[in-house]
């Protein structure tokens, strides 16, 4: 038999300090400091063999249900460098700027936005009380050169966001696949931007990746839309953290809207951080596709098929990113626990869709060569279907505890009574139940918890 662990009782953990998870990251493989050996540096991260299998969940479970479960919706992938004319009709050159300011005293900087109203007015640094320099302005774009010949070369930029792609490729995958308006483009890319105070580890980085969609309609559906991918994108989000209270829309005032939105909304989580935003919902209008006609001459009007009236259509826009979403479902899972002994359990209580690895196997004994034997044979079934890890060194809990940390929403244990009957034990994470399971039944029973549906 297994060994049975303690009932263990949650802590009340409201909000989870930002380096717990940067140190579980470093420690488990999910993330690491980028050019670490160098010194780091700041605004880059790489991500570890667990990081990059949530990654590639998170962004696989998005995909899914934005392009593989809506008929109207057609997915790319664009290159991440650009004509240099995209960035000036998008309005990035002249405008893709961010206000800063230092502190003469302890030398922080600060985005004059990000500024408590009391400080802008008194110019003094909210962290010390020092004074303030003048406000500058940084363009966040990040300049590269093409060519080989010093002189020759063109100046380019690396995309500042990712949608861009989708503007310029819209009619190419108007004229290639079988859409009509009302239709969408999804993608998700890597985005630059030298951003002026890239910091909170994931939160704001130079380098990193986003998910947008563009949903092309009439303008008179424009509201329509609208209304379906706010809540479409909202109930996402909300499927796949446990603290559910913590989201919240937040509606873009007069002051921040752009000229041609009639509205915009962020979905905003709450962290230790306070109320920040995860993804934006924005009504474009005709500013994008009209912008590109100007610039580029080509004309990016559509004609209906139907009633053969001709306009250029109106944008829905959803823009979020991926590594906020994985920093954000870290800091949503994450929780200690302490039984009556004293003893604590770290658990990501990550959504089993999302999960790095998905299931462990373990021999109740590694000195038993039946039993080893027996728990290779079932990884080895197993990892066919998912992301499976065998491991046999320590004592059953301490495995538990190991599989915990990293949010392993399953756990098999092969012990003598497999031998017998051929049945496992099936640990669940969350609630550390213990049910037998035929090994006949075992890929489909966790198949059936594992996949998104
Ligand atoms: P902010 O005002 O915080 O700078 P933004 O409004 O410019 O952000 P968008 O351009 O709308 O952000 O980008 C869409 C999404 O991309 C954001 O909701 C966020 O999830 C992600 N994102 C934006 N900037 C960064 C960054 N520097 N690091 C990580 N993710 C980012």
């Amino acid at each position: 038999m297994t060994q049975t662990e303690e009932k263990l009782e949650a802590q009340d953990t409201p909000q989870v300090p930002i380096d717990k998870i940067v140190s579980l990251c470093k420690r488990r493989g999910f993330v690491y400091p980028n050019s670490e050996i160098y010194g780091g540096v700041a605004g880059f991260y790489d991500f570890g063999p667990l990081g990059v299998e949530l990654r590639n969940n998170i962004r696989r479970y998005w995909w899914w249900s934005m392009v593989q479960l809506h008929d109207n919706v057609v997915g790319i992938e664009g290159a991440t460098i650009t004509h240099p004319r995209v960035w000036e009709a998008s309005g990035h050159v002249e405008n893709f700027t961010d206000t800063l300011v230092d502190c003469k005293k302890c030398k922080r900087r600060f985005r004059v936005d990000h500024l408590p109203a009391e400080n802008l007015a008194s110019n003094s640094c909210p962290v010390c009380g020092g004074e303030l320099t003048e406000p500058r302005k940084f363009n966040l774009l990040m300049e590269t050169y093409l060519g080989v010949v010093e002189g020759d070369k063109m100046k380019t930029y690396l995309r500042g966001e990712a949608c861009q792609n989708i503007y310029l490729d819209y009619d190419n995958v108007l004229k290639s696949s079988r859409m009509q308006i009302p239709f969408g483009i999804c993608q998700i890319g890597k985005a630059y931007r030298n951003e002026v105070t890239p910091g909170n580890f994931l939160f704001r980085q130079r380098e990193f990746e986003q998910w947008d969609l563009q949903f092309f309609v009439h303008p008179s559906e424009m509201d329509k839309w609208f209304d379906y991918w706010k809540e479409y994108r909202f109930n996402w989000y909300k499927g796949i953290v446990n603290h559910k209270d913590r989201l919240r829309f937040h509606e873009h005032g007069k002051d921040e809207l752009a000229h041609y939105a009639k509205k915009a909304f962020d979905i905003e989580y709450q962290t230790i951080l306070g109320w920040q935003e995860w993804e934006g919902i924005h009504w474009r209008q005709d500013w994008d596709l009209t912008r590109h006609s100007e610039y580029s001459g080509q004309d990016l009007a559509y004609t209906d098929p139907n009633t053969k009236e001709r306009y250029v259509p109106w944008i829905v826009e959803t823009s979020g990113g991926v590594d906020r979403t994985f920093l954000f479902l870290l800091l949503d899972a994450y929780e200690e626990e302490t039984d009556p002994k004293g003893d604590t359990r770290v658990v990501l209580h990550l959504h089993p869709w999302l999960a790095p690895v998905k299931c462990a196997v373990f021999p109740l004994q590694k000195n038993k060569e039946e039993l080893v034997n027996k728990s290779k044979e079932i990884h080895r079934m197993l990892q066919r279907y998912m992301v499976c890890q065998y491991d046999d060194v320590a004592n059953i809990g301490r495995r538990y505890r190991r599989q915990d940390e990293i949010g392993t929403p399953y756990c098999v244990t092969i012990d003598f009574q497999t031998l017998d009957d051929q049945t496992v034990t099936v640990r669940n994470r969350d609630t550390m139940e213990q049910v037998r399971v035929p090994i006949s039944e075992l890929t489909m029973y966790l198949l059936e918890r594992i996949t998104w549906k």
